[in-house]
Parts: C-alpha cells; structure tokens; sequence
C-alpha cells in the first residue's frame, strides 16, 4: 500500500499520476466495453483513494473534503466512470457508515470499504421514486428481531460487484418520510439479486443496475441510525457527496476544454475563438464554485447551497463545453469512438445524478426565499 499523501495538493499530484499511468490509457475501453477493468478497484485501493475522508482508525486514508475533490477530479479528466464509482464508494456508502454506524458496524462493514475489499453502493432511487425520494415503495417489515424486504431498485451504481450496498426502505408508504430505514446489505443474501444492468449513454463503465429484494431477509444489526431516520440519513449523505460528484463533473468540463482546445489551435478562426473563450469562463466559474463549496465544507463553514451550486454549475459547464468539442470537431465528434463524443455522453449524465438540475435549483431557490428546505427530495 502506497504512503499516505498528506494535503490536497499532494492528494491531487497522486492522483495525475496515477490517471496518467492507469486510467487513461484505458479510457477509450472502458467506454467501448461498458466495463471498469479487473484490479482497477485493487489498484484505487493500493493509492489509497478508497480510503479518502475516513479515519485512520477504520483503516481510512484520511484527508479532507478539498482532498477528495482533487482526486475525484483528477481521476474523471481520464475517466469519469472511474471517478463516480468512487465518489460513490465514499460519499454515499462508506461515509453514511462513518457518521450513523455503531462501531461494531464500523467494524463490519467499513473498515472492508476503506481498504478497498469491498466497493460501496446506495440504493434509494426506484422504477417509481427518484427525486421524490420520500415517495419510494420498497416495503420492510420485522420479524423476529430480523428486518424482511421485498421491492425493486433502479439506477444503483456499483452493485454488481459490490460488498456493500446501503439501501433505503419504507416500513409504512403513508409515513412518507418518516417510515423510512436504511440497512446494510451484501448482494449474496438470499432473495437479493441483480435483474437487469443498465446500458447507459455516458458514464459507461460504471456499473448500473436494476435490484429486486424478494423477502431478502436481514439481521437486526443491517439497520444503520435509528428506524425512521432512512430519508434523514439518505439526503445527508447526498448532500455531503455533491461537492465530490461536482468535482467528477469539474473534471470532465477540464478534459472537454483540453479537447476543445486542441481542436481550436488546429483552425484558430474567430467563431471557434469565442466558442473556446466561451467555455473557459464556464470552466473557471465551476473550478471557483467547487473550490469554494469544498474549502468551506473543511472550514465547517458549509451549507447546502453551495454544494448544490457546484453541482449545478459544473455539470452545466461539463455539458456545454463538451458539446462545443463535438460541434467544432464536425462529423468526426459524431463518431462513437471519438474522444469530443465520449466526453459528451458522460457529461450529459452529470446533470441527472445525485440529483437533478431542477432539484439542486430548488434547492438553491428555497435557501435563497424560503420556506427553509423540505426534506423530501433527492
Ligand atoms: C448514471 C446514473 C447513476 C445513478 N446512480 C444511482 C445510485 O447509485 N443510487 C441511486 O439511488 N440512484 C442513482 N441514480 C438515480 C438518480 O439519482 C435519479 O435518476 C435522479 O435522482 C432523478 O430521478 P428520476 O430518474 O426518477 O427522475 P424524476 O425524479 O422522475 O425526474 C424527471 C425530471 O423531472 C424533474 N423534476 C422532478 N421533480 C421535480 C420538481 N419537484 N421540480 C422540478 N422538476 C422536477 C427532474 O429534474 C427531471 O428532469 C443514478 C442515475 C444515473 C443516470
């Protein structure tokens, strides 16, 4: 295992190495095949990236929010797949553990995540309840000390080979919010099984699937928090991690605007300078935003809208900017395998995780004139 790397600009340099040795040359197939390769897990974990932000009592890696968002952004420059399933592995699943779990559940289930043996998923949204997120149907009910669930899952990244899935349930639908529960689950539990994975546009090599929980039956200790605090636990951990899954984004709009750039030099006519111009405002408005949003989150100083605004500002910044490579690379952007059309297709997914556009921008628009925030939506 590689020396910890102390302070974000130590985190960020690693990780340029490291998506310049390991990622990027396998960038092109891990879109194309649809698949991360095999011991990319086990080489994030020699790095020790899939430790970030947990302590080093739980064999964590240490290292703060700005840490973290350099190497998320450093890592989807190469890949964005790469880096999703990471932000994902930390921010949703091992760092919900961190903060609600019992140290004998810390034990169990995190320490495995942060020395990288298992990966970590977050199963909220369902074929029904996606911003909504109070609104979802998978049903728990108890027995015998055990929890039994019964529903579907949509949309759940890094399931497949998981260890770990963190997954919300209702004990009530008419509770809304507060009939729902978080628990832990591993995929080899009986009842549970992987229906479909999903062919996506973007962000091809990250693994996303369908569930289905047919009376998959758990322990009273697969309960994280307390029964009733699922939603509470859900969007908090959704909201701590924008600022890591705004950084996927941020570097996507970096190696769009590389691109871009390179096209520009090519045939620098006018129209293609402002284009570019264009794009580098877009750019370093969402590299400040993210900086800032991540600098107050170390400082305590954060809120929810300055995540939300980043995430907002990036994955629109990742949008347009990688949609002007495709448009000033002609026909040839169009190509499926073409470097302008793959940063396309991831960034255009950027907008939808994690939560929408219109949901950060609620979001925004609540804090900014009240009321204060309805828990309710993803
Ligand atoms: C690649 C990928 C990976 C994902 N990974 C995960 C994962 O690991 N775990 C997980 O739980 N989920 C995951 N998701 C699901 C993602 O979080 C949801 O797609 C997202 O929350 C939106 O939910 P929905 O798709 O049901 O859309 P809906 O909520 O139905 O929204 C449809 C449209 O309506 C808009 N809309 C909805 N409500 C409002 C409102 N109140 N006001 C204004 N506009 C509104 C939305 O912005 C959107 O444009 C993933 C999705 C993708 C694409």
């Amino acid at each position: 295992m590689a020396e910890a790397a102390t302070g974000a600009t130590a985190w960020r340099s690693r990780a340029r190495a490291f998506a310049d040795r390991e990622i990027r040359p396998v960038a092109a197939a891990i879109d194309r095949d649809d698949r991360i390769p095999d011991g990319m897990l086990a080489a994030l974990a020699r790095e020790r990236f899939v430790g970030l932000g947990i302590p080093g009592r739980w064999d964590g890696a240490g290292g703060d929010v700005r840490a973290t968002a350099a190497v998320l952004e450093e890592l989807a420059r190469a890949s964005a797949a790469v880096a999703v399933t990471l932000s994902v592995h930390l921010a949703v699943c091992a760092r919900p553990i961190l903060d609600h779990g019992s140290d004998a559940q810390r034990e169990r289930y995190l320490r495995p995540l942060a020395r990288g043996e298992r990966i970590g998923a977050f199963a909220l949204t369902e074929p029904g309840a996606g911003s909504d997120a109070a609104h979802i149907a998978t049903r728990y009910r108890r027995d015998d000390g055990d929890f039994v669930l019964r529903g579907t899952k949509m949309f759940t990244s890094n399931a497949v080979s998981a260890g770990t899935i963190l997954l919300f349930a209702t004990h009530d639908p008419a509770l809304e919010g507060r009939g729902i529960s978080a628990f832990i689950v591993a995929p080899g539990t009986p009842g549970f099984s992987v229906s479909q994975r999903l062919d996506k546009l973007g962000l091809r090599g990250s693994e996303t699937t369908e569930l289905v929980l047919d009376e998959v039956r758990l322990p009273g200790d697969a309960l994280l928090g307390s029964e009733g605090s699922g939603l509470r636990i859900a969007l908090g951990a959704l909201a701590g991690g924008r600022v890591g899954i705004a950084s996927c984004a941020l570097g996507v709009a970096e190696a769009a605007f590389e691109t871009l750039r390179d096209a520009v030099r090519d045939d620098p006519v006018d129209w293609k300078r402002i284009r570019l111009a264009r794009a580098f405002a877009e750019l370093s408005g969402a590299r400040a935003l993210v900086a800032l949003a991540a600098e107050r989150a170390d400082a305590g100083a954060s809120s929810v809208p300055d995540a939300s605004v980043a995430k907002l500002v990036a994955s629109r910044a990742a949008v347009s900017i990688a949609s002007a490579g495709v448009e000033i690379a002609g026909p040839s952007g169009a190509r499926a395998d073409a470097p302008a059309g793959r940063l396309y297709r991831d960034a255009r997914v950027f907008p939808i995780v994690e939560g929408t556009t219109e949901i950060q921008e609620l979001i925004l628009g609540r804090a900014l004139a009240g009321p204060p925030d309805e828990p309710n939506d993803n």
